[in-house]
């Protein structure tokens, strides 16, 4: 997304640094909301700014539950978020913080009103925090700065977070590093998602829930259970945990406490088989080369020659004048003397 696409999220004027730390910490939802909307800012003065809110914060970031939640448009992600986030505020006592990367638009203002009535029950519990973020691409998936609102989250003491994103069989690996359980939503009938799943994300997968298996369409679902159990046991899991599928009606909120013990076993069984902390450590070695590899491209392309050569080069590739193996060495090799 480009960067100014980003700023215009600003929305409003900024707080000083303290006056974000003892919002987040209070939990006052309007800071909270408003740190995030720093830290995804990319002015120079607010990425500054940012840095010190996190880094005031660490100290009292708690380890929080991370829950990814994917699926495709329309497969019930928000119906099915309003119930569990109420089974867990409700039912459970606890607090819920829910991070839904909005792939409709990045500028999009209207998509905060949106998802307030995509969750309408959850959005009105003062237990909760519902904040959508505009997606890196075209195609959903991970918001460039998910990780640093789970910290702001975490700071603010939310013990569950959702992180909701649409799946597109390219953002799993990121959703799957940043979560300690990645949940995929499927329909009854959707023979698509096997075959993605076999495609290979079958491996980052924690559970699957056949949603709408209500009426008509619970046959079914038993049907699909049965397809997608078959396809995830071909595979062992990770720190001994074995991939479950679920059936599920969101709208008629059946199952919803299985499913949430379904997170609590694996919970147990990744904190007994010691696994917990390596996923997590596994999870900030892929942040840290992710922030490598971002600092490489900003300092790549802020060298004179190379923001000359792009344009043609990447015009000449797309009409096929010249390879991408020769276009990337001719400009790797003017990055090299141009420095
Ligand atoms: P999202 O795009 O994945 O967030 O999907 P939504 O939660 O907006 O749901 C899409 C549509 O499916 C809505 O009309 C919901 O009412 C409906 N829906 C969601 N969950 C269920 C369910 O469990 N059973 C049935 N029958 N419909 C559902």
């Amino acid at each position: 997304m480009p960067s100014s696409a980003r700023t215009t999220r600003r929305l409003g004027a900024r707080l000083q640094l303290a006056e974000y730390v003892a919002g987040v910490l209070a939990a006052d939802r309007a800071i909270l909301s408003q740190a995030i909307t720093l830290i995804e800012s990319d002015l120079p003065a607010d990425a500054e700014l940012g840095m010190q809110l996190l880094e005031a914060l660490i100290p009292h970031i708690a380890k929080s539950r991370r829950l990814g939640i994917s699926g495709a448009p329309g497969v019930g992600k928000s119906t099915f978020i309003d119930a569990l986030g109420i089974h867990i505020t409700r039912g459970l006592g606890e607090r819920v913080a829910v991070l839904s990367v909005d792939p409709s638009s990045p500028i999009s203002r209207g998509s905060i009103l949106g998802d307030k009535t995509r969750m309408a029950r959850l959005a009105a519990d003062e237990r909760a925090f519902i904040r959508p973020s505009p997606a890196a691409g075209q195609l959903g998936g991970v918001a460039p700065r998910t990780r640093e609102a789970i910290l702001l989250c975490e700071a603010a003491g939310y013990r569950n977070i959702f992180i909701e994103t649409v799946g597109v069989g390219q953002s799993e690996t990121t959703v799957h590093a940043i979560c300690d359980f990645f949940l995929l939503l499927v329909l009854p009938g959707a023979g698509d998602e096997l075959q993605m799943i076999k495609r290979g994300i079958m491996e980052m997968i924690d559970g699957i829930v056949v949603n709408k298996a209500d009426g008509d369409n619970r046959a079914q679902a038993e049907r699909a259970r049965a397809e997608y159990a078959t396809a995830l046991h071909l595979l062992p899991g990770y720190g001994g945990w074995t991939p479950r599928v679920a059936l599920c009606s969101s709208l008629e909120a059946t199952d919803i406490p299985e499913i949430w013990q379904m997170m609590l076993d694996h919970e147990a069984q990744l904190e007994s088989s010691g696994r917990s902390a390596e996923r997590r450590a596994l999870g900030n070695l892929q942040w840290m080369r992710e922030l490598i590899s971002g600092g490489l491209s900003e300092i790549f392309n802020s060298v004179p020659s190379i923001s000359e050569l792009t344009p043609q080069l990447e015009d000449d590739v797309r009409r096929g004048r010249i390879t991408p193996h020769a276009a990337s060495r001719r400009l790797l090799k003017a990055f090299q003397s141009g420095r």
